[in-house]
């Protein structure tokens, strides 16, 4: 390691400089002192670094956090992070700034009438003990009563191991699996299909591959604003690579096509259509890799003409039950259902030529040519997004175009631990941490082994009749967050709580979950939010819990890469903040009160581990805390740690596996070490590990290719391959996937299917939505930062030229933009930084006074329930 771990530096010279530092930092961002490091530091003026990661997108780079005086003064990249080796974009080079923007929350607010909602008006301060006793008596009360009408909607930036207790606490605790990330919103349709296909959620390719690529192509993915240090690598690449190129599939023209080498612009939603002519244009020319195929894949096909959710039924309608089905097909039939998608038939539904696409088919074609694809929210937000992430795996797949160094598939993430927290710990409506999912009883038997609760606690419970009645434990899935939302504005929620996100802003159709126009709903809600700065959420809470933020305390985050890295508490979080995982335990000890497990106390028996009774508060301080945490999570990732654990991974009792007509027993094992993490203290001595973390010769190692045989030492997947793979021992460069069932990955033939609405006479436009990279989000943090902030100040419309000239538009007018859903008023802008193409409008959502959600529409994936914000259809007019 270049850098230990924490340096103290010492010096009059370095501490003066500091010191200076903090002034600067102080006049820009006009805190003072008290707003910073509230009750930290003085005298000595010692500066302290730390370790961190940024706390926005998922690329997660690694950053040096200096204090001096309990005020950060420096953020710095971290070169021995290995995912971003030392490079920032423009918002981590301004991270210190975002602690110490004006309008800090630092005290406990509540609301004594829900008429203010909505406003800023109505919120007073109060001390804890009231803000805690009032929440927990509302959610006691509502639990009590009915326990279908809590829920919780956790985020992709709430740290691992707050993520995990709080799963432990809804999930154990309460018995509810109402609790549901705001990754619905961004990764949903992605996990589904890496489940789908490879039974397991995570990629096998890495960052590296970045390096070793021939040719790029980014499907829906506009990485020069979104992942930009990523780009900057991949740019890299193309710059210091002969031959390298970057084809670019996209609905309209960004930054990154700018700098692309071929730009297929499509028709959105079409992106289904040109993936199944590669796959078929591979087939008809011989161009796959038949060994691969022998040795790797089965084919499947599944549930077809889904329909799309135009009502609250959808869900549970004939269809909606069926979505997720597949058979198991031939080769030769997946290929017969390929027929229809000729070149010339993509070109048709995409507008893409014909030559551009067998252009790139070619590319795929080749053998010797390593392609790396990457996407994310142009494929995940869309209304056959599982399917459109099915089709880009089934095209590397049929050309052994996978888990290669250069070659591969690869999800980017939009938040900065989607993977760690909203995926790994399972705080999705329908999972358990580790990939274990609520519906199958050897996963529910696993982790009650590891949260020491009776064997069938987790299950539902018989009703008169003998079946398992739904909901009356976990053992069937939550309201995924679409469905919190709708039943919120149903009036059919009566407690919500939400941390490390801005519901009120990201969500789809906000004319209706915000209450327009009936005031029911969100209005009668009983709503917590755990904040940091004033928000949209905070203008609809009952109570706002102000939360330290970011290095003021310590955690670690997930990202793209399968990287785990701890950031280090650096400061003190200002005035009466605390940590969020604090006001989780705080609600637990009082709901809990008096219940018990298995003639213990329930709260005791889930959380004494980490929770000192007498003094009311945590055993120890952040790090002991979060190690313990961390200890205990580590179990479901290395069974052995626990027999009890262990006896069911291995299903010792035969209770789960399967007999043969001929009464032989095959056990069901779960390859629980699959995603092996390593002890706490290995990843405080490390810049981040990506899992599966494997120790050899007493030291913890990454696992970069997962599925590929090679030295462990180097970053291939040895560790797991002999544990549950092939034997690949004698042939390095072999692959086995050894988390998929038979080993091997599914082929799934998923077809084009239109978007649920067309352009029409009513609304002519597409309405495409995203980010561009000075904001981040609902802006919630960016837009406090003026840096940031002065460059991008506004939330454009960005039209076509001829459509804007068309309407007589000037630079900046005001126009109304109306779907079947909502409207917003917006300026118009044919400002070049998104080029439309005619038809197509674009526009982001970082700036709360132009809610663009309000007229996004609220169609989702069939089988994800990740909502389509790509393709709404809108009509324009002068404001
Ligand atoms: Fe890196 Fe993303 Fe943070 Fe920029 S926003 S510094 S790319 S993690």
């Amino acid at each position: 390691m270049d850098l230990s771990r924490r340096q103290f530096v010492k010096g009059s010279a370095v501490a003066m400089a500091s010191a200076a530092a903090v002034g600067t930092l102080a006049s820009l961002t006009g805190c003072d002192t008290q707003g910073g490091g509230g009750g930290v530091g003085g005298g000595g003026g010692d500066a302290v670094t730390t370790t961190a990661v940024c706390r926005y997108c998922g690329v997660g780079c690694g950053v040096l956090v200096t204090a001096v005086n309990g005020t950060i003064t420096e953020v710095i990249g971290d070169a021995s992070n290995e995912s971003s080796r030392g490079a920032q974009c423009v918002k981590g080079m301004h991270l210190a700034q975002l602690l110490y923007a004006d309008g800090r929350l630092t005290k406990p607010l509540i609301r004594d009438s829900s008429a203010t909602k909505g406003s800023d008006d109505g919120l007073r301060e109060a001390e804890w003990e009231e803000a805690l006793d009032l929440v927990a008596g509302k959610l006691k009360d509502a639990w009590k009563a009915d326990k279908s009408r809590i829920a919780f909607w956790a985020s992709g930036q709430m740290p691992i191991c707050e993520g995990y207790v709080l799963s432990k606490f809804w999930k154990g605790g309460l018995l509810s699996n109402n609790i549901d990330p705001n990754a619905r919103l961004c990764m949903a349709s992605a996990v589904v299909a890496f489940m789908n296909v490879f039974q397991t959620d995570e990629p096998a390719n890495c960052y590296d591959d970045l390096d070793e690529a021939d040719v790029f192509v980014t499907w829906g993915a506009n990485m020069y604003e979104a992942h930009p240090v990523l780009y900057s690598r991949l740019e890299a690449r193309k710059n210091n690579g002969p031959g390298v190129k970057h084809y670019d599939i996209t609905t309209l023209t960004t930054q990154t096509s700018k700098s692309a080498d071929k730009v297929l612009i499509m028709a959105p939603g079409s992106d289904n259509a040109i993936a199944c002519a590669i796959a078929k244009y591979l087939i008809d020319n011989n161009a796959v890799d038949q060994e691969f195929i022998a040795a790797h894949l089965v084919f499947k096909q599944g549930t077809e003409n889904l329909g799309n959710n135009f009502d609250d039924t959808y869900d549970g309608s004939d269809i909606g039950k069926i979505v997720g089905d597949v058979q198991v097909i031939s080769f030769d039939d997946y290929a017969a259902r390929l027929e229809p998608y000729t070149l010339e038939h993509a070109s048709e539904i995409s507008g893409v030529p014909v030559a551009d696409i067998e252009e790139l088919a070619k590319t795929f074609a080749d053998p010797n040519t390593k392609v790396f694809s990457l996407w994310t929210m142009g494929v995940n937000q869309h209304n056959r997004g599982v399917w459109m992430n099915h089709n880009i795996y089934n095209i590397h797949l049929l050309t052994g175009k996978y888990a290669k160094p250069g070659c591969g598939a690869f999800s980017l993430t939009g938040q900065p631990t989607a993977c760690g927290t909203a995926r790994e710990v399972g705080t999705f409506a329908h999972r358990l941490p580790a990939d274990l999912v609520v519906n199958n009883g050897q996963h529910r038997r696993f982790t009650e082994a590891v949260w020491d609760l009776p064997t069938g606690y987790l299950d539902d419970t018989p009703g008169p009749d003998g079946t398992p009645v739904p909901g009356t434990g976990i053992a069937t899935a939550g309201k995924h967050t679409i469905r919190i939302f709708q039943d919120m504005s149903k009036g059919n929620i009566d407690f919500l709580w939400s941390a490390c996100n801005n519901w009120a802003q990201s969500l789809p159709n906000l004319t209706r979950f915000l209450g327009k126009g009936d005031q029911k709903g969100i209005f009668d809600t009983f709503i917590v939010v755990n904040e940091c700065y004033p928000t949209l959420s905070t203008k609809y809470a009952d109570v706002v819990f102000p939360i330290a933020m970011w290095v003021e305390r310590e955690g670690a985050f997930g990202n793209a890469e399968r990287r785990t890295t701890i950031f280090e508490k650096a400061v003190d979080p200002p005035g009466d903040a605390k940590w969020d995982m604090w006001t989780y335990l705080q609600i637990a000890r009082r709901v809990l009160d008096g219940e018990q497990i298995d003639g213990q106390d329930a709260f005791d028996l889930l959380f004494g581990f980490i929770w000192d009774r007498e003094a009311d508060d945590f055993i120890g301080d952040d790090r002991e805390v979060c190690k313990a945490v961390w200890d205990e999570y580590r179990i479901f990732t290395n069974p052995t740690m626990k027999k009890a654990a262990d006896d069911i991974n291995n299903d010792v009792e035969e209770k789960f596996g399967t007999t043969a007509e001929d009464g032989t027993y095959t056990p069901s094992k779960l390859k629980m070490f699959a995603k092996q993490m390593a002890p706490y203290e290995a990843y405080l001595d490390s810049h981040g590990l990506t899992w599966p973390v494997r120790e050899v010769n007493g030291q913890w190692l990454s696992t970069k290719w997962r599925f590929s045989d090679g030295p462990q030492a180097e970053g291939y997947d040895e560790e797991g391959i002999k544990m549950y793979g092939k034997d690949g021992k004698a042939g390095y460069g072999g692959i086995s996937f050894y988390k998929s069932a038979g080993l091997k990955p599914s082929v799934v033939f998923r077809p084009y299917e239109p978007p649920a609405y067309m352009p029409d006479a009513q609304y002519p436009f597409w309405f495409v939505t995203g980010r561009l990279l000075e904001q981040w989000h609902t802006g919630s943090n960016t837009g406090r930062i003026p840096e940031l902030n002065n460059t991008l100040p506004d939330s454009f419309l960005y039209m076509n030229a001829k459509d804007f000239d068309g309407m007589g538009l000037k630079e900046g007018d005001e126009v109304k933009v109306t779907s079947h859903y909502g409207t917003v008023t917006l300026m118009a802008t044919k400002q070049e930084r998104v080029i439309c193409p005619p038809g197509v409008c674009f526009g982001t959502f970082f700036e709360e006074d132009r809610l663009i959600n309000l007229a996004v529409e609220e169609i989702y994936d069939p089988i994800s329930k990740e909502p389509d914000y790509k393709k709404t259809t809108v009509k324009i007019e002068k404001a």
